[in-house]
């Protein structure tokens, strides 16, 4: 048979993370050990797994087989004004002319905006590095990608200006604890961004799934959403990072007069929402104190990017660049010129069954030569990160030194 598969699908690649992880898993012995620092998952400790038993028994002796029932398709009603308080409870996200609609996680709400949004051949304008699922996401749509580079504090100005002159369906970002770089973007640069899109009329697609897991740096910087009186901001949450990824749980938040496309792009994707999960999610954000939860959760990975930095400093060549991250779930670091973090990684993977992701699929255009690779600090237990580290310490001495 010979199957016609769409271009753009063709066009998307398969995940690197995927890849790296299978290959740290392939044909693993009994008695060998793998370790993963590969994918983006929360910490098992931090997955509030007996509230959800808690609260799933209740609403089923409530509900019963209401809950398990086909969702609407906007999403469940009571969950709107709980997103609403969590959201306005730290700068206004949620006006009133802004609306919700629910979806599948964050993914969902990077797709529904690509196929809302992009026509064949349009631009889009990302950061570079990004987050490899929204590319793929928008390519997948049809998108031309216009990489705009990042300085330490968040999108070049002057880059983006260019970009946005010619045009552009939106521009995505991710303000908080970026994927995979972990920069976050100053409030300078927010307001700025803001006044741009406002200027060239491109949309704003603000992602942000890490905003709550700041462990250091008191420094508070609201959304992007929080300036928009022009309903050009597109702003995304997630349960997944705060509660748990499996619930399929996040939403989009725009002006309610865009809302109602959403809703028919979900009828036609996914006929509506998880009605379990978001029944639970409700229960959750109304009975649980969500500062100390998240205050509890961030302490995990305070203290595992903690152990992960050292350790590091402590085993890897001196010539590797990093720093430590002041939250979200990564540590972004640099080989030094010349050594590709695609071989480092592949061996990594190979022979010491430790995955950690080469930095080459979140540019756009994929260089050939890239020294960045991407660690995961908040799923691996604080042994895994104090083994895994040591091995590929030996590792980047054999890379640094040639
Ligand atoms: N955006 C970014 C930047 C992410 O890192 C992730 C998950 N790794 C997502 C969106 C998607 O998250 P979810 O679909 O689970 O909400």
């Amino acid at each position: 048979m010979e199957y016609r598969i769409n271009e753009n699908l063709c066009q998307a690649k398969l995940s690197i993370i995927r890849r790296i992880t299978d290959l740290a898993l392939a044909d693993l012995g009994p008695k060998e050990r793998a370790v993963l620092f590969s994918s983006g998952q929360p910490a098992d400790e931090a997955i509030p797994t007996e509230l959800v038993r808690k609260y799933t028994d209740r609403l089923l002796d409530a509900y019963g087989s209401e809950m398990l029932q086909y969702g609407g398709h906007k999403g469940y009603p009571p969950l709107f004004p709980e997103i609403r308080k969590f959201l306005n409870k730290d700068g206004v996200v949620a006006r009133a002319e802004d609306d919700f609609v629910i979806t599948y996680g964050s993914s969902e709400a990077i797709f529904a905006m690509g196929s809302a949004f992009i026509r064949p051949g349009d631009r889009v304008i990302v950061e570079n590095p990004t987050y490899l699922n929204a590319t793929n996401s928008f390519r997948y749509c049809g998108a031309r990608l216009v990489p705009v580079q990042t300085d330490s504090d968040g999108v070049n100005l002057e880059a983006l200006e260019e970009a946005m002159k010619k045009g552009a369906s939106f521009f995505y970002t991710i303000p908080n604890f970026g994927n995979p770089s972990s920069i976050t973007m100053s409030l300078r640069k927010r307001k700025a961004v803001y006044g741009l899109a406002v200027k060239y009329g491109i949309p704003i697609l603000e992602d942000n799934p890490y905003g709550y897991l700041r462990f250091s740096g008191n420094e508070y910087i609201p959304p992007i959403k929080s300036f928009d009186e022009e309903g050009i901001v597109f702003y995304m949450g997630t349960f997944s990072k705060i509660v748990a990824p499996g619930m399929r749980c996040g939403f989009l938040c725009a002006n309610r007069e865009v809302i109602p496309k959403f809703v028919v792009f979900k009828g036609v994707s996914s006929s509506g929402n998880i009605n379990w999960s978001q029944y639970v999610v409700t229960e959750f954000l109304r009975e649980v104190d969500i500062d100390a939860h998240i205050a509890r959760i961030s302490g995990i990975y305070e203290k595992k990017a903690r152990t992960m930095y050292d350790r590091m400093k402590e085993c890897f060549d001196p010539a590797v660049e990093f720093t430590m991250p002041q939250g979200g779930m990564f540590i972004w670091a640099k080989l030094p010129e010349g050594a590709e973090a695609t071989e480092f990684c592949l061996e990594a993977a190979q022979k010491l069954r430790i995955a950690v992701v080469p930095g080459n699929d979140f540019f756009i255009g994929s260089p050939r030569s890239c020294g960045y690779f991407r660690l995961n600090f908040s799923k691996p237990t604080q042994d895994d990160i104090a083994y895994g580290i040591e091995k590929l310490g030996s590792l980047t001495r054999k890379y640094c030194r040639g």
